[in-house]
């Protein structure tokens, strides 16, 4: 049995493999002292492998001296293709990986290669902030709650909304402009739709970017990862309608927050 552990900006992942299944866990960064205290528990009879940015804090915090470390993009890679061919009955080869976690990166993968492309940092930490800035919630349940019964339209400006009844060259309910359609409104958007508009351009932002990326590299799948999907249906929605608008089809994976934790287990 063998421990994976990715220690990430916001949250921590763990993956324990079990004789036939894999258990899942994930904590808040800022119970780091706990989860090595759990960790110390559960995993001294497993190996127990680290990743991610904050792998050696983790490890400062435990005694246990048989520790080993993998790259934080090979163990993610790895870890999607491993649930990649758990989950689909054709197995993907050569997709753009792109990982919306405190930040965003994304990875080539053709083959068994997988090369770094790039990355943005807007991601799951700039939901997290500019909610907070512009309505005060910071509770990440609840952010994603309200943000469902939030409409986008009278925050953002679409492509309809400048051609007016005219006929737009590109389709019209495309965003024209992010956080654009503030100008001549009566008044202040509500926070639910301050929310909801937060998530649609960080959905919008990686998944153009990843459609760049596919094309570029001439493969037509994007998978995407990361805890910032999690129960976000909201910022699923809006990446797969885009990237499928574009001709790249999505594969949002199950578990896929767990894909460095996974990767680092399967590297001991
Ligand atoms: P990292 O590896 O950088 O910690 P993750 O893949 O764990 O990144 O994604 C972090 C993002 O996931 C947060 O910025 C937030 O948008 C989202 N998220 C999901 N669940 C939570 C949670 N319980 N608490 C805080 N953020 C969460």
């Amino acid at each position: 049995e063998k421990v994976g552990v990715d220690v990430g900006g916001t949250l921590i992942k763990a993956a324990i493999h079990t004789e036939n299944d894999w258990i899942y866990q994930s904590f808040p960064i800022s119970q780091i002292d706990d989860v090595a205290g759990w960790l110390t528990k559960h995993s001294d009879h497993r190996s127990l492998c680290l990743t991610g940015g904050k792998a050696s804090l983790l490890q400062s915090k435990m005694s246990r001296s048989d520790i080993y470390f993998a790259p934080e993009f090979l163990a993610s890679c790895n870890g999607a293709r491993y649930l990649l061919t758990m989950q689909q009955t054709n197995t993907l080869t050569d997709f753009i990986l792109t990982n919306v976690g405190t930040g965003t990166s994304m990875n080539l993968i053709k083959g068994e290669t997988q090369q770094w492309i790039g990355g943005t940092g807007v991601g799951g930490g700039t939901i997290m902030g500019l909610s907070r800035l512009l309505t005060g919630i910071h509770d990440y349940d609840r952010l994603v709650k309200l943000a469902a019964s939030g409409r986008r339209d009278t925050v953002d400006l679409t492509v309809a909304n400048i051609y007016e009844g005219e006929t737009p060259p590109i389709p019209g309910d495309l965003t024209a402009s992010n956080f654009g359609g503030l100008m001549g409104q009566p008044s202040t958007p509500s926070s639910v739709d301050q929310l909801a508009s937060v998530i649609g351009l960080v959905a919008e932002t990686v998944a153009s970017l990843s459609v760049f990326a596919a094309k570029n590299a001439h493969v037509d799948h994007a998978v995407y990862i990361g805890s910032s999907f999690v129960d976000n249906s909201q910022l699923s929605k809006i990446v797969e309608s885009y990237s499928n608008y574009c001709g790249i089809t999505p594969i949002i994976l199950h578990h896929g927050q767990f894909c460095g934790a996974i990767g680092a287990a399967l590297e001991v």
